[in-house]
């Protein structure tokens, strides 16, 4: 995590020192007073003013993409990104993401609805017309071409004149710190700067939108988290209205301004990651965002002398009040089952906490754990009833690595400090942070939040 952050704010300071030039007589990485403006459009300088371009809000209204085979890709798509967004499209794999994404680009027809870029209908605008620039997963470079002139080729392609072209490359090379590399050929490159010139390409055509198909997933991990917080930095600086496709929860939640969740082709949720997070609007989304996994397990809600709590098996655990405040449909769940989603870390070793409150512990078995330096994973098997419902079927476990005994009830992960003793084999008594459950209802799997 934190080589992660150092990464990030070593990356930040660079592309903003690269964004603003110093004078030729002040030392690179000193920002001299009269800071000279790359012409690039949509550059938000650090006085607030953003350089003209093109407006480019993106509007999928009832969008539905039908393939021949029958297949509903994308189905009653709505969605509202406005000019500038960094909206990041995730979802498990097979779920209309990449399908959404080029029906934006103009490389899927549109079975049914609008998709709007600015103030024009999109739906029977050519590719080549819709003013749009796409980093693929893949980065289709030409091997026979220089970085140049892998980065000019679009420009070339549109016939601008050499004055032009040259000054753009120069540009977008300073703004990825390629300057240096310009004469090489992609195979002396190493991914992340493959990756880079991909993006020097996009960059230069002067886009009114950026796609994003899967771009880092050739990186390796480390360098994928490194230039994921490039990306978002650059976004912001260009101000370019960005659809970023991933199945990578983490990317999403660390890139986006706004994340769109899909399933089976079907929009789940739209919102900021923090809301996504902490308000997942169902099951689904609690499950998939976030990692290790929510936890589900069934549960039924209970009020005795007005007091509110959920039994999980034959515990009954309090809840406070501020739950039921964030939450006033569950008063209406008095008696009935729930899904409880209980995130790995609203669970912590009890032995680790002083006066930890006996009425917020579950009691387990330790079948894995799994250090990580600053802190463990833990699987657990305990004798709760887990919540197989539909509502999470689908959803990529991190329990798949441990066999479930069959005799026993639900296994659960936890996030423990890496003080914590459990060991293999053990017994653990797991305190949970009531105040962060989360409630789904078991039929529909929607939150339950009112
Ligand atoms: P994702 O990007 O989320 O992995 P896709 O948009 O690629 O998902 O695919 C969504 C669904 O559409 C999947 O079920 C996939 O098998 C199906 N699909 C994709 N392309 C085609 C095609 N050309 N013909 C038929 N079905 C397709």
């Amino acid at each position: 995590m934190q080589s992660a952050t150092g990464h990030a704010e070593r990356s930040s300071e660079r592309v903003l020192i690269s964004l603003t030039r110093a004078p030729a007589a002040a030392p690179r990485g000193t920002l001299g007073n009269t800071q000279q403006r790359l012409a690039f459009p949509g550059v938000r300088h650090r006085d607030g003013t953003v350089s003209a371009r093109a407006m480019a809000a993106i509007v999928f209204e009832r969008v539905a993409k039908v393939y021949p085979d029958g297949t509903r890709a994308v189905d009653d798509l709505t969605l509202e990104i406005r000019d500038g967004e960094f909206v990041v499209i995730v979802g498990p794999s097979g779920s209309g993401k990449t399908t959404a994404l080029r029906m934006v680009a103009g490389l899927e027809e549109i079975s049914e609805g609008t998709i709007t870029i600015g103030d024009r209908a999109v739906n029977h605008v050519p590719a080549r017309n819709r003013n749009i620039a796409m980093v693929f997963q893949s980065y289709a470079l030409y091997p026979h071409l220089s970085v140049f002139e892998n980065i000019a080729f679009g420009l070339r392609v549109k016939k601008l004149g050499r004055q032009v072209i040259r000054q753009r490359v120069q540009q977008a090379a300073e703004l990825l710190e390629l300057e240096t590399l310009l004469d090489r050929k992609p195979r002396a490159l190493s991914g992340g700067q493959r990756q880079r010139v991909a993006m020097g390409r996009a960059i230069v055509r002067e886009p009114a939108v950026f796609l994003m198909d899967e771009p880092l997933s050739n990186l390796d991990a480390q360098l994928r988290v490194h230039t994921r917080a490039e990306i978002g930095r650059l976004q912001r600086h260009l101000g370019i209205t960005t659809i970023y496709v991933t199945h990578d929860q983490g990317e999403a939640m660390t890139m986006g301004d706004s994340v769109a969740v899909m399933r089976t082709g079907r929009l789940q949720q739209f919102a900021p990651p923090q809301e996504v997070y902490t308000r997942p609007a169902n099951a689904f989304v609690g499950g998939f965002i976030g990692s290790p996994s929510m936890n589900f397990l069934k549960g039924t809600i209970q009020r005795s002398n007005g007091d509110i709590g959920v039994m999980l098996g034959d515990r009954k655990l309090p809840l406070e009040s501020s739950v039921l405040e964030r939450r006033p449909l569950l008063g209406t769940y008095e008696n009935k089952q729930v899904i409880v989603g209980v995130r790995p870390e609203s669970m912590q070793d009890a032995v680790l906490v002083r006066d930890a409150p006996p009425d917020r512990l579950l009691h387990g078995t330790v079948e894995l754990r799994e250090a990580l330096g600053p802190e463990l994973f833990v699987h657990i098997s305990t004798r709760l009833q887990p919540a197989d419902t539909s509502a999470v079927a689908d959803l990529p476990r991190d329990t798949s690595a441990v066999g479930r005994p069959s005799d026993s009830g639900a296994m659960l992960v936890g996030r423990f400090d890496a003080h914590s003793p459990a060991h293999e084999g053990g017994t653990v008594d797991v305190l949970v942070d009531t105040a962060s459950l989360h409630f789904f209802d078991p039929m529909t799997g929607v939150g339950i939040y009112g």
